[in-house]
């Protein structure tokens, strides 16, 4: 925790030398305001925890084992609600019915604001108090709302009863007298964005995840513009820069994976490929759909996440999410969930439905249906089933593409390795082509000096302490926190 001139308090209680899970407080002690500037939890630590024991099944242990901040360590009163967090062993349903027009007692956080829609940045949110504003892009709650509505439920996705509050570019917020601009940035995922806070105390600027590197690089040069913008009659009092890849850098982007993957498909006379990476990376979905179409390649996706993007293609606000479509892409197979009691729940009769009513239903396929395909054909990762062996068309010849973005999961914990090591006791050799999500070295470095804040506190790095290397012949004055 950190106080700085008196007037602002800075809190973290994740995302101080780790990856994900960021939860800064930030307090501005003279306007009286408490905002929460992201809420996710390190995804890394809650799969380790996950395979040693079992998932967590309560907010209590969340909190036992620090995914989440105990009550008694805030200076916030009921953050948690009380009303809307399921019980063990609790249905769906049952909940849903349970809460309905209930209210949690009041809680004087004024607002979190979640930066873009990667579960390590947003999954403590099922927990909040329902009368804590949620401040996020209007396409960035579309997304966590179609990833919600197309993952099992879980006591930690339900979203039932939130106060959503949404911004887009150029749509400031303001608390209590503090103006909030949030401004996009270019991350492996839509609406991704970074804030300027502008406090009592000056500017307070977050990141949130970004890169320089990837197809809308001019997205990030905005937030660059916008805080000089402001900066010119107030000072940058904190930059919370993330840092995920100030270790490391390699010279990569997405028009290079999709040159990558050209030249392999243009040789490659395997009858299919497994390709993993994250859904909700739009841009890698797109590389992959467009070079299946023109190599006349099937692109083969699990029902669950078929629904997730025909969601965001029906969605009336985002035509950047109309392309790759679901309905229109005819190269895209929807492989159907084999429930083995023959349920459809009601998201699969909708999805099957809207399908049928397009004529369309010849692009649903069963397992059996892929060795009788005539062209060759992508197999997205989610749509195999454990165990692996099970699902796979051994009869045929494939091989793997592993994809993620980042060893850094922003959503499940990365097993891309373990991946390979199965799929190659299985007979398959696989490949790596990706870019990632985050800003390289030398970009983090031109930014922060372009910014030229006061305080740096790094975020969302296990390598904080190269900051302070790469900055001690400045006057900015690196701050390496640990998480309260
Ligand atoms: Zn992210």
């Amino acid at each position: 925790m950190t106080v700085i001139d008196n007037t602002i308090k800075l809190t973290f209680y994740g995302g101080a030398n780790e990856i994900g899970g960021n939860k800064v407080l930030l307090e501005d002690l003279q306007k009286d305001v408490k905002v929460f500037i992201d809420f996710g939890v390190n995804i890394k630590k809650l799969s380790e925890y996950k395979n040693k024991f079992s998932p967590p099944a309560s907010l209590n242990e969340l909190i036992d084992n620090k995914f989440l901040p105990s009550q008694s360590k805030l200076p916030i009163q009921n953050l948690y609600s009380q009303n809307y967090i399921y019980e063990p062993g609790q249905r769906f349903l049952e909940k849903l019915k349970e809460c309905k027009g209930k209210k949690d007692p009041p809680c004087d956080c004024d607002g979190i604001f979640i930066s873009h829609a990667h579960i390590d940045h947003y999954y403590g949110l099922s927990f909040v108090n329902r009368n804590i504003p949620i401040f996020t892009g209007l396409m960035t709650r579309s997304i966590i709302e179609a990833n919600s509505k197309s993952s099992p439920s879980s006591f930690e996705n339900f979203y039932y009863g939130l106060d959503w509050q949404c911004f887009r570019t150029g749509v400031n917020k303001h608390i209590k007298g503090m103006e909030v601009i949030p401004v996009h940035v270019d991350h492996s995922i839509p609406a991704a964005y970074g804030f300027i806070f502008c406090t009592s105390g000056g500017l307070v600027i977050y990141t949130g995840d970004f890169r320089m590197h990837g197809p809308l690089r001019d997205m990030t040069d905005d937030l660059i513009e916008k805080i000089e913008a402001c900066s010119s009659n107030n000072q940058v009092l904190a930059l919370i820069c993330e840092g995920t890849f100030i270790h490391k850098g390699s010279i990569e982007s997405e028009a290079n994976v999709k040159t990558q993957l050209e030249t392999l498909i243009e040789s490659i006379t395997f009858d299919y490929l497994i390709v993993k990476y994250n859904r909700t990376d739009w841009d890698r979905f797109r590389t992959f759909v467009n070079i299946a179409k023109k190599f006349g390649w099937n692109y083969i996706i699990s029902e669950r996440d078929a629904y997730f993007y025909h969601t965001l293609n029906q969605d009336p606000n985002h035509d950047t999410m109309r392309d790759p479509s679901l309905l229109n892409d005819d190269n895209i197979l929807i492989l159907l969930d084999e429930n083995p009691e023959g349920k459809l729940f009601q998201w699969q009769r909708e999805l099957r439905r809207v399908f049928r009513d397009n004529h369309k239903e010849r692009r649903l396929c069963n397992q059996e249906d892929l060795g009788k395909l005539a062209s060759k054909f992508f197999l997205y990762y989610t749509a195999l089933q454990e165990p692996l062996n099970m699902s796979l068309p051994l009869d045929l010849v494939g091989a793997f593409i592993s994809s993620d973005i980042d060893p850094y999961a922003e959503e499940k914990f990365d097993n891309s390795r373990e991946l390979a090591n199965n799929l190659r006791r299985l007979g398959l050799p696989s490949y790596r082509v990706q870019a990632s999500g985050h800003a390289k070295p030398h970009d983090i470095y031109n930014f922060v000096k372009k910014v030229d804040p006061k305080y740096l506190y790094p975020i969302h790095t296990e390598n904080a302490r190269i900051f302070k290397h790469l900055f001690k012949n400045t006057e900015i004055q690196v701050i390496l926190e640990s998480n309260s």
